[in-house]
């Protein structure tokens, strides 16, 4: 579904990704991992086309990145996108922030967009926080209401950067949730974490990444217990 083939980029003289190749299959669910730097956020940024490459593939079902003919917006649209910040609306409802783009780019009626919107509120916990702003909310639901709103555009796949490094650690879980339950369900996702122990319950593979190359692409028992490089392994040992 998510096919990258020698992804390379650049910032100046730096490499930051240097040919990369991963393949996401349906319904698969993909932890990145990786010391600071090492081009993570880069690499699904390049995903979804927030960030151009130099060299390389990216496809989306088919449907190529970075091909001038590709329509960008809609592709965006198909791929969900969670960042550590939330990045939710400060002056709109729980709500409202959900039906925005469900209103702008799906050109769903106000009254449809907000009926989706209740029900994926009310489908990670928060049915009875529709009318609140992101300044009344935790950290935790806020980053709950930015997930709601991803989904809120039937994507094919959903892209986690960091999505509790920002939390306070008891607010973790509650994402940690409602990603877990969107894996039950089916749903492509490829997570940049920390988290081991959700990468442990929850991913069917680990890439590890150092220096903008991807070191590792294991099944996840494989990484845990033989990772093959020392990079990985001087890793785990910091965050297990
Ligand atoms: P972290 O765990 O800290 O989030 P990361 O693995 O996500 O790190 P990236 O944010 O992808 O790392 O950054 C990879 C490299 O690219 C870093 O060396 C970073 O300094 C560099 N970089 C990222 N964005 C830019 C930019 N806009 N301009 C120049 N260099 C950049
Ligand atoms: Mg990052």
């Amino acid at each position: 579904m998510i096919v990258l083939d020698k992804v390379h980029k650049c910032y100046g003289p730096t490499a930051v990704l240097r040919d990369c190749s991963a393949t996401i299959k349906l319904g698969e669910v993909v932890v990145v991992c990786g010391p600071s730097g090492s081009g993570k956020s880069t690499l699904i940024k390049c995903i979804n086309g927030l960030v151009p490459f130099d060299r390389g593939t990216i496809t989306v079902d088919g449907v190529s990145v970075a091909d001038k003919h590709t329509d960008l917006p809609a592709l965006r649209a198909q791929i969900g996108m969670v960042f550590q910040n939330f990045e939710l609306y400060p002056h709109m409802t729980a709500l409202q922030n959900v039906s925005l783009a469900q209103i702008h780019v799906l050109k769903r009626s106000r009254a449809q967009a907000d009926a989706r919107s209740e029900q994926l509120l009310a489908r990670v916990g928060l049915a009875n926080k529709l009318a609140s702003r992101p300044g009344q909310l935790s950290g935790g639901q806020q980053q709950r209401v930015s997930i709601a709103r991803a989904l809120a555009m039937d994507p094919k796949a959903m892209l986690f950067d960091e999505p509790t490094s920002a939390l306070d650690p008891e607010m973790v879980n509650e994402v940690l949730e409602v990603m877990q339950a969107l894996a039950l369900e089916g749903m492509t996702m490829m997570v940049v974490t920390h988290e081991m122990g959700f990468a442990q319950r929850v991913a069917e593979r680990v890439l590890f990444m150092d220096g903008g190359e991807i070191l590792e692409d294991s099944p996840k028992a494989q990484f845990f217990a033989h990772p093959s490089t020392e990079r990985a392994r001087q890793f785990l040992t910091k965050v297990l």
